[in-house]
């Protein structure tokens, strides 16, 4: 299917691995110049090469941590005008809901809800004078069923999404979409952290934790980077206009509920 956004540029944030590198990969494919966001600088570089000479799109890269204001100025100050926004940052670190200080709570705030919201608020006016654009957030399954130990993500990602279900309201009829994809369980270096944890914890090895938690999946695997930057793209191209406001589980069933 031709997505219908070839020529276009996005800014994909915290896209050196992971989900971030699988959107922009996708978006790529589709003809899309990029503006490649991460901390450090080698993978990142690794990725823009690897992307230029695989889709022959602009790639242009910025090292930078998405989640201060300082790195967001560089970060949008390289981008210019963008059509599509991909927000996404690490995650919040788990623990348990006694033991968090207000200072615990404001970096999540600043990381998975206000960093977003900044990016929104700077992208969607020229979306909006353009009369086209697309904005996807990456949150997380844990907003639509909490994850125990992730309250933090829980409360931050939560915010976000309540910013979103008003703001894309608003935002719609200048032909610009605001949507969320909610990952479950993906095979990526954040996926491989928690088996290592998981696995250090109850005496098991990698590979039995890794299943371990694949049997909690109806689909019994974890899914994969490519799948779910193939959804981020769809929502991005032309076809995805009456879709608003929405978020959108990718978490092969994981979330026990009929809607
Ligand atoms: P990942 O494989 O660890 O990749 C994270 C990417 O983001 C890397 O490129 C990393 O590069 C970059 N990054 C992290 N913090 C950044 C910052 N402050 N500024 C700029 N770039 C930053 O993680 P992932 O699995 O793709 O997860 C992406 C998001 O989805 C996270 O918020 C995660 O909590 C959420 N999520 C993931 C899963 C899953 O199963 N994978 C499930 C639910 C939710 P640098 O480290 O060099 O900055």
């Amino acid at each position: 299917m031709d997505l219908g956004i070839r020529g276009k540029r996005a800014l994909v944030c915290a896209s050196s691995k992971g989900l971030g590198r699988g959107c922009a990969e996708a978006l790529a494919a589709a003809g899309v110049d990029l503006v490649l966001n991460a901390r450090g600088s080698e993978a990142l570089a690794a990725t823009a090469a690897a992307i230029r000479a695989g889709h022959g799109v602009e790639v242009v890269a910025v090292a930078a941590d998405i989640t201060t204001e300082e790195g967001r100025a560089k970060v949008l100050a390289a981008a210019g005008q963008v059509d599509i926004l991909v927000t996404n940052a690490g995650g919040p670190p788990p623990g348990l809901w006694s033991d968090w200080s207000r200072d615990d709570f404001i970096r999540a705030l600043d990381a998975n809800m206000l960093t977003p919201i900044a990016l929104m608020q700077a992208a969607l006016p020229g979306m909006m004078d353009r009369g086209w654009g697309r904005v996807v957030n990456i949150t997380s399954q844990s907003v639509k069923a909490p994850i125990p130990a992730l309250g933090l993500s829980n409360a931050a990602r939560t915010g976000l999404t309540g910013f979103v279900a008003g703001t894309a309201r608003q935002v719609a009829a200048k032909g610009v979409t605001i949507n969320n994809l909610l990952p479950g369980i993906h095979d990526t270096d954040r996926a491989d952290a928690l088996d290592r944890g998981a696995a250090k914890g109850q005496g098991l090895s990698l590979d039995e934790a890794r299943r371990a938690r694949e049997a909690t999946i109806p689909a019994r695997r974890y899914g994969t980077a490519a799948e779910f930057g193939a959804t981020c793209a769809f929502l991005c191209s032309v076809h995805a206009g009456f879709i608003v406001g929405q978020n959108i589980l990718l978490d092969g069933g994981a979330t026990n509920a009929t809607i």
